[in-house]
C-alpha cells in the first residue's frame, strides 16, 4: 500500500508523523480578482513555507495533507517545489469547497444544462489517476465539504462522485464539516455510494463538543479528525480545552485507532494580507502548524494519554488512511 504524494508514491510505512489537514496556500474564491493589490510573490512564499516545513521536520513531522480545494488556490507545482526543497512529504487534494464559501457558479451552471455530477466525477478521476493540469502531480486525496445544517444538493454531487471514484481507485477521502455538523450524514452518503469507511476521514469534528455526536459518526466505521487545533472562537469553533475534553473522553472509550489530529492552518493567504483586528489576533495566537507538537501533545500527556495512543493518532491512523 502506498500514498500518492506530490513527488510520487510513498509506502504507507514511510509516511511517519502526519498532519492530515493543513493549507500551505489558501485564498477565498474571489482573491483571483484582487491580484492587482494582492499579487502572489511565488519565491517569497516558497521561502516562507520552506521555513515552516523545516520547523515541522525538526519536530518529527514527516508528511502533511494539503486540503486546499481546487478553487481556493490549490497549486500542485508549488507544493511539489516546497516538498523537493524541504523534504516534507505532501499530499495534494482534488475537490471543491462547501456551498457557502466555494465558487459554486461554474458547476451549478453546467448542472443546469445536464452536466455537473458526471463532469465532477470525470475531473476527480483524472486528477487522481492521471494528474492535475499539466503539473504531472496526481491528487493524493479527494476533499469534500458540506454546509452546517445540510449537505446541499450542490454539495451532494461532489460526495456521490467522490464515492464512486474512491470505490474504483481506493483514493482516500477527507471532508470539511461546518462546525462539526453533518458528520453521520456525510458518512452515510459516501457509504451508500460505495465508499470504504476505512478510507474516509470526517474533518473538523472538533467543532462539535458533544461526544454522542462523535460516537454516532464513528458508528459508520469512518475516522474523525480533531483538525482545527489552535483555532479558537473564530468561524464557530470551540476552545482547545473543550476539544481536549471530548478527545480524552473518546480515547477513554477506545477510539484511538480512528482519530486524527491537525490544525487547518493557513501558511500563506492568497490575495491581499488579511486585516486582523487585535481581538482576533489574540484568539488565533495558537493557530499555527507547530501547536500540536509543541503544546497539544504535551497537554494530552499531562491528561494521562499514553505514548502508544498518541503514536496511533499521529502515525498509525494516517498510514492506514492515506497509505
Ligand atoms: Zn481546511
Amino acid at each position: 500500500m502506498s500514498a500518492q504524494t506530490v513527488t510520487g508514491p510513498v509506502p504507507a510505512s514511510e509516511l511517519g508523523f502526519t498532519l492530515p489537514h493543513e493549507h500551505v496556500l489558501f485564498g477565498y474564491p474571489g482573491y483571483q480578482g484582487d491580484l492587482t493589490l494582492g499579487p502572489f510573490d511565488r519565491e517569497a512564499a516558497l521561502n516562507a513555507c520552506e521555513d515552516v516545513a523545516r520547523s515541522l521536520l525538526s519536530r518529527g513531522v514527516r508528511t502533511l495533507v494539503d486540503a486546499t480545494p481546487n478553487e481556493c488556490g490549490r497549486d500542485p507545482a508549488f507544493l511539489r517545489d516546497l516538498s523537493e526543497r524541504s523534504g516534507l512529504r505532501i499530499l495534494c487534494s482534488s475537490g471543491y469547497y462547501y456551498e457557502g464559501e466555494g465558487a459554486t457558479t461554474y458547476f451549478k451552471f453546467r448542472a443546469s444544462l445536464g452536466g455537473g455530477e458526471a463532469e465532477i466525477e470525470e475531473l476527480m478521476r483524472h486528477e487522481v489517476t492521471v494528474g492535475i493540469g499539466s503539473s504531472g502531480v496526481r491528487a493524493g486525496v479527494i476533499k469534500l465539504a458540506s454546509s452546517r445544517d445540510a449537505i446541499t444538493p450542490y454539495e451532494q454531487m461532489f460526495f456521490r462522485a467522490a464515492a464512486r471514484v474512491q470505490r474504483d481507485t481506493g483514493v482516500p477521502i477527507i471532508t470539511h464539516t461546518q462546525e462539526g455538523r453533518q458528520g453521520p450524514q456525510q458518512a452515510q452518503l459516501l457509504l451508500s455510494h460505495g465508499a470504504d469507511p476505512a478510507r474516509i476521514m470526517i474533518g473538523h469534528m472538533d467543532g462539535n463538543t458533544d461526544p454522542a455526536y462523535h460516537r454516532e459518526t464513528l458508528s459508520h466505521g469512518v475516522s474523525v479528525a480533531f483538525d482545527r487545533l489552535g483555532l479558537q472562537g473564530l468561524v464557530g469553533t470551540p476552545t482547545d480545552a473543550q476539544r481536549l475534553d471530548v478527545l480524552t473522553t473518546l480515547l477513554g472509550e477506545g477510539f484511538a485507532d480512528r482519530i486524527l489530529l491537525s490544525h487547518d492552518s493557513i501558511w500563506q493567504w492568497l490575495g491581499r494580507p488579511i486585516p486582523m483586528p487585535d481581538a482576533i489576533l489574540g484568539a488565533v495566537k495558537d493557530w499555527h502548524p507547530l501547536h500540536l507538537t509543541d503544546d497539544i501533545l504535551p497537554e494530552l500527556e499531562r491528561r494521562g494519554v499514553g505514548a502508544e495512543q498518541l503514536r496511533q493518532m499521529t502515525v498509525g491512523n494516517p498510514a492506514r488512511l492515506f497509505g
